[in-house]
């Protein structure tokens, strides 16, 4: 008798392909374990294993496998099942659904580099093993090396065991995790110096301070906090707890009478906050008990609650049930930014129970939250993360929350699997038997259209907590303002006031404006070139800080030019404007406030994000600008003015979704203001102040949103009534591309008997030097959808048997945003 064992390749490939094995090995080996495997020329690659048998394979004699590299499997059955729904339902292949799903680490090929992660000065040489030595040493001469050279190095083809050992002592890193400096994340701590310990000098600091009201209480409040908490104080905490800002800790630390210190905090665990319990309120236990109803009809239910109406609490408290149960739960958020707030309220609630899973992540802290899902370990029975904590190996899943259903970023764009995690999530919740609660105060069309054919059941919550309201939306006309000169930069005096009259409260201010960078545009005035870029169909965008223009989709960058590229005139001027130009208009207007800026521009490496918020939380600043980043969900208490700059580019988007989207923006945006006791204001600037969909704003009225676009994506068939799917094509070659979406238009619109459009140049029709051309196919609900798909790959195929079309590249987009 034979053995085979059927693997799939982290490649885009379709099949899966079969390898030999003995039979000592065949029984040992189980489906979910990885081996290493000779494929191509003479690579070597992390297969995974989804099948065993003993049926020889028609048209190749089958390779015999390297080595088996895990004792226990790693990928579970549920696992497989959902990547191969994925592969199908997003036409791509399962390998690319592999290789996105597995952290890094897990699937090393012959080609991955590696180098040392730590100075080799910290390495105790005498602990490691020989072969371990080795490579170590390689290093020290050599920044980085293969896993090829690591083999002729060691005289030996198995290397994955003690490469796999060197990662997991963190002292190797791996290509793609190179220009991430790894720091480990510090936080700071306050106390008092000892001498004051004594009660005596303690009497005589008080009195000599009884002037320095701020400084005197906040000592108090020091050794109420210090007498609670029975261990070291964060500044941050301290400053929360007494209610003074950050100015007067630090005055105390001049004095000498606090000092500062710093302690390494473990970011992958979580200390459980006693203070963190609390009651749902009668709204909120209505809804709870509304949705614990709903989940005997519905395996999907719809959270609509007003922004600020505390789902997040009605959240925790079903997770609790769940947990009780001894079930795993998945919370997934559409961002990481949004992460640092829900971690913190979920671990103060759950402590150590609580997982975080997302890309800026380290591999080695990824792996680890794989491996305590796989084992379905007690640290892993609520996992946060963004979209990929979907591929996590799951085995015993009971709820899965998706908090800001409505998101776009939900959807992956590139590269494949271009998947819609909600949707994605849905089916996975199916496999489990586990339920789905989708939250959002803007739910997407397609979810509230399947609450109206009664698909997913609906909770609504229409009060924010602790009877607080829904902040006061004012217009602003600025065509009109422009005309009677009230605008001062972009503000109108209406706003300006405002933003006055907050400050003068101490509260603080959200700016939304959704560009970034000072301009979209650099103009000459003289013959209206404009600088564009020169492999992207795309105007530069001009930063002032850096005195640059650069392109946002391949981030060329050429210095700010001084006179016209075209006609050499000097008299060039800027268009449009980005949320750099507005914080620096606000600097001038508000010279003694402080200002912070959240885009993606402030946001990079690891701790971006966090550190904006965390100082907006500490009131470091006064006002925060930002682009779409800060409409998400976050909660700061002190907020009561959130401003919209200009909402007409909202509304103008090339794009079906636009207006409800905008919609969605601006109510999450408006969201911000106002959500603890004191009623918050919003004030949109706008041209277009009668816009339907500014006046739904404007009095916070979903369901006429709802029903006028819904009418319209029946009228003019799109989603949820037609399925899309894109095929994106792209080629250096205008000529070629042009000839092969033609070619590509007119045999599916031969094949199929529903709409196909284009094939059309897209917006932005030139990225990275490639010409770009699109195809839509419109599916009604009706059509087979699998046959339609079938015939879409077997376009494909023909396609790519035409030599001349060979290299363009097609990229398919189903369901696609
Ligand atoms: P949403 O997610 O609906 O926008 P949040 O869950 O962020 O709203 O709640 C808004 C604010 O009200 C938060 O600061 C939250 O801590 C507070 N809150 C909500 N429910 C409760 C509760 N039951 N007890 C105490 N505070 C609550
Ligand atoms: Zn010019
Ligand atoms: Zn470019």
């Amino acid at each position: 008798m034979q053995y085979f064992i059927e693997v799939i390749l982290p490649l885009a490939l379709q099949k899966s392909f079969t390898y030999e094995v003995s039979e000592a090995e065949f029984k040992y080996i189980n489906i979910g374990m990885r081996v290493a495997i000779p494929f191509g020329k003479s690579k070597i690659f992390t297969g995974l294993v989804i099948d065993k048998h003993h049926v020889l394979p028609e048209l190749y004699k089958p390779k015999e496998i390297h080595q088996i590299l895990d004792d226990i499997p790693i990928v579970n059955t549920f696992q497989i099942e959902h990547w191969k729904w994925i592969a199908n339902y997003y036409m791509c292949t399962i390998g690319e659904v592999f290789k996105s799903a597995l952290p890094s680490s897990y699937i090393l090929e012959s080609e991955t580099i590696v180098s040392i992660k730590i100075s080799d000065n910290f390495i105790d040489k005498l602990s490691l093993a020989d072969d371990e030595y080795l490579i170590v040493e390689a290093l020290h001469s050599q920044s980085s090396i293969t896993l090829n050279e690591i083999s002729k190095i060691l005289g030996k083809k198995t290397i994955f065991p003690v490469i796999n050992k060197l990662l997991d002592k963190g002292f190797l890193i791996l290509q793609e995790e190179i220009s991430e400096t790894y720091k480990p994340k510090v936080a700071k701590y306050v106390k008092i110096k000892d001498e004051f310990l004594i009660e005596d000098k303690l009497v005589e600091l008080l009195k000599s301070l009884s002037k320095a009201k701020k400084q005197h209480e906040l000592i108090l409040k020091y050794f109420q906090l210090n007498a609670y908490e029975k261990k070291p104080i964060l500044i941050k905490k301290l400053v929360d707890f007494s209610g003074v800002s950050t100015s007067i800790v630090k005055s105390l630390i001049d004095k000498e009478v606090f000092e500062e210190y710093c302690l390494n905090e473990d970011r992958v665990i979580f200390e459980k906050d006693n203070s963190s319990s609390f009651d749902l309120s009668d709204f909120q236990l209505k809804a709870f008990e509304s949705i614990k109803l709903n989940e005997k009809k519905h395996d999907v239910t719809l959270l609509h609650g007003v922004t600020a109406s505390g789902k997040t609490e009605i959240y925790i408290k079903l997770i609790e049930d769940y947990i009780k149960a001894d079930k795993q739960v998945l919370f997934l958020l559409p961002e990481i930014a949004l992460t640092t707030q829900l971690v913190q309220r979920l671990t103060a609630y759950f402590g150590n129970q609580v997982s975080v899973f997302h890309s800026k992540y380290t591999n080695n802290e990824r792996v680890e939250v794989w491996n305590n899902v796989l084992i379905n370990s007690d640290k892993a029975r609520v996992v946060i993360g963004v979209r990929s904590a979907l591929f996590l190996p799951f085995s015993n899943l009971g709820l899965i929350v998706i908090d800001e259903e409505h998101e776009q970023t939900f959807k992956q764009q590139d590269p494949a699997p271009r998947y819609h995690a909600r949707d994605a999530a849905i089916v996975l919740a199916k496999q489990h038997n586990a339920k789905v609660l989708l939250g959002s105060a803007t739910p997407s069309l397609e979810s509230y259209y399947n609450v109206k054919i009664g698909k997913y059941g609906l909770v609504e919550l229409k009060e924010r907590f602790g009877n607080v309201v829904l902040p006061d939306i004012e217009l602003v006309d600025i065509k009109d303002k422009y005309f009677r000169k009230k605008m001062n930069g972009h503000f109108s005096d209406v706003l300006l006031n405002k933003i006055q009259e907050t400050l003068s409260l101490g509260e603080q201010v959200i700016l939304f404006q959704n560009r970034r960078g000072f301009s979209p545009f650099v103009e000459c005035m003289t013959c209206g070139h404009v600088p564009h870029c020169p492999s992207c169909d795309v105007s530069l965008t001009y930063y002032k800080y850096k005195n640059q223009l650069r392109c946002h989709y391949c981030s060329y960058t050429i210095s700010n030019p001084t006179h016209c590229h075209s006609c050499q005139s000097v008299d060039l001027s800027t268009k449009g404007f980005g949320t750099e130009q507005i914080e620096l208009e606000l600097k001038s207007i508000f010279p003694d406030n402080t200002i912070g800026r959240m885009d993606q521009d402030t946001t990079r490496g690891k701790f971006g994000y966090e550190k904006i918020i965390d100082s907006f939380k500490n009131r470091e600043y006064d006002i925060l600008v930002g682009t779409q980043m800060l409409a998400k969900g976050l909660d700061f208490d002190n907020v009561t003015l959130v401003g919209i700059l200009n909402a007409d580019n909202l509304l103008n988007q090339p794009n079906f979704r636009a207006y409800e989207r905008a919609f969605q923006m601006m109510i999450q945006v408006a969201g911000r203001a106002g959500r603890k006791e004191k009623k918050g204001n919003v004030i949109i600037q706008t041209y277009n102040p009668y816009h339907n969909t500014i006046q739904q704003v404007l009095s916070n009225d979903y369901a006429s949103m709802y029903n006028e676009q819904i009418y319209d994506r029946q009228n003019f068939k799109y989603p949820p009534f037609f399925r899309l799917i894109r095929l994106t094509l792209k080629h250096k070659d205008f000529e070629r591309l042009k000839e092969g979406s033609l070619w590509m238009y007119n045999v599916l619109v031969q094949h199929l008997q529903i709409p196909v459009l284009g094939p059309e140049e897209p917006a932005i029709s030139r990225i990275r030097n490639q010409y770009i051309r699109t195809i839509i196919i419109k599916i009604p609900s009706n059509a087979n959808l699998g046959k339609t798909k079938n015939t879409i790959q077997s376009t494909l195929k023909s396609f790519e048997s035409i030599a001349q079309y060979r290299s363009i590249k097609v990229s398919i987009n189903v369901d696609y945003y």
